[in-house]
Parts: structure tokens; sequence; C-alpha cells
């Protein structure tokens, strides 16, 4: 049955993509896109993060250069859209204030889930106000080579319960935090920005519409 057909029953499933993007690369749009389609999500959501808390130790390029190129890669997928809800705030980009925001305004018969990487979840304790986060939504942690999501403090910490037949675990506030493997991509904007700087090709690591707009703005040159 088709996206549409499926959509029929049960509630409709939001996906919220939160990431720096800078750039935005094959890793997060396979990623996305595997997630839609096991999950049977009717949107993923991705969101900017216009000034994210942890990357500190860098200058991270301009919100707008980021936002046209998420923008540019997922012009052609009418499933994916792009959030400002973090380049409205004022201030650092807390993902409890997105998702509480989300969890404010969505409406009757939706669901949230919060995607990201493992290494992300990883390191999810030094996140403001992270215990809440839990309570908010439905998680979906993906894989990521080289992280292990098993190794996060916070499914002991927290109190998740594993479901015995299935790669989910159960929050004490009901909702669920899944384990999905996705197709092992180990693509990193880190990377990408490193083989810019010194002159390497980037093909094939982000879309072509990506790859011209680094190009044409001479981005990460330096
Ligand atoms: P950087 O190297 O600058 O940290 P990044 O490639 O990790 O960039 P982010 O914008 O930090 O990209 O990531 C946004 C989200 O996407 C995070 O949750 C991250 O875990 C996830 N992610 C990024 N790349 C991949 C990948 N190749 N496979 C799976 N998840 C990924
Ligand atoms: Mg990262």
């Amino acid at each position: 049955m088709g996206k549409s057909g499926s959509l029929r029953g049960g509630k409709r499933k939001i996906g919220l993509f939160g990431g720096t993007f800078d750039p935005i690369h094959l890793g997060h749009l396979r990623c996305a896109q595997e997630v839609w389609e096991a999950f049977d999500l009717s949107q993923v959501i991705f969101i900017l993060a216009a000034n994210p808390p942890h990357k500190v130790d860098r200058p991270i390029i301009s919100t707008k250069d980021r936002w046209e190129m998420v923008k540019l890669a997922i012009a052609d997928n009418p499933f994916f859209a792009l959030s400002d809800v973090e380049i409205r705030r004022e201030g650092k980009s807390y993902s409890i204030e997105t998702i509480s925001y989300y969890h404010r305004n969505i409406a009757e018969g939706e669901r949230l889930f919060f995607i990201l990487g493992a290494d992300s979840f990883c390191e999810i304790e030094t996140w403001r106000d992270y215990r809440q986060l839990f309570r908010l939504c439905d998680f979906i942690v993906v894989s990521r080579p080289n992280f292990d999501p098993l190794q996060a403090k916070v499914l002991e910490s927290e109190g998740f319960q594993k479901d015995i037949h299935e790669e989910r675990y159960l929050h004490p506030s009901g909702h669920l935090l899944y384990l999905h493997r996705i197709t092992p991509i180990g693509i990193s904007s880190t990377e990408i920005r490193r083989a810019v700087r010194e002159g390497k090709s980037i093909k094939y690591l982000v879309p072509k519409e990506v790859e011209e707009y680094i190009r044409r703005q001479g981005l990460y040159q330096c």
C-alpha cells in the first residue's frame, strides 16, 4: 500500500530531524528516507540548528547558506520539509525548546518522533533538560558507523525497559525509543568540510545541487 493509503488508519506520524547540516550530505538524506519508509511517516521535518550549543569549537557557516543547501537537497522530495523554528528563536538552539514547541502545536491524532544518529544519542545527557525530552515524544535512534547506541548511559539511567521482541525500549512515561538500523554510510559534514579545504572532490557525498552551491559561494575554503 502506498503512503497515502497507509495514512488512513492510525495516527499521522511526523519525524523531526535536527542537525547543523554544515553541510547537509547523503548520509542525512538516506537516513531520513529510510526512517520515513520504515516508520511509515507522513513527513520528515528537517530542523536547522541556527545556533547549536555544542559546536563552539569551530565557526559554522551562516544559517542562510546552510538553509539554502538543505532547501536544495530536499526540493525533489514532497515528504521532506525544512523548519525555521530554531532560526526564529533567539539565542542557542536547544532541542528541548524545539520539541516542546512541536509538542504544543501538534494536531489531534498526530504523533511525533525525534530522529537522531547513534553518535548524538550517546551524548544526549549533555543536552539541556534531556530527561524531559523523553517525556515529550518517541525517539528513533539510527545506526551510524563507529557508534554503538547501546553505550548510551541514558538507556539505564532513565529507566528504559527493553522490549523482548523488538529493538525498542519503553520509557517510564510510556514513550518508545527505537534503535533502527539503516544502511551504513560513513559520511560526515566534518569530512566534507575538510575535503573542500584540501581541494578534494565531494562528488557523490552531497547532492549535485549542494556541491554546486558550495563551489559557487566558495564555502569551506579555509
Ligand atoms: P559534523 O561532522 O559537523 O558533526 P554530521 O555529519 O555529524 O556533521 P550533523 O548535522 O551533526 O551532521 O548531524 C545531524 C544528525 O544526523 C545527527 O543526529 C547525526 O547523528 C545524524 N547523522 C549525520 N550523519 C549521519 C550518517 N552518516 N549516518 C547516520 N546518521 C547521521
Ligand atoms: Mg555531528
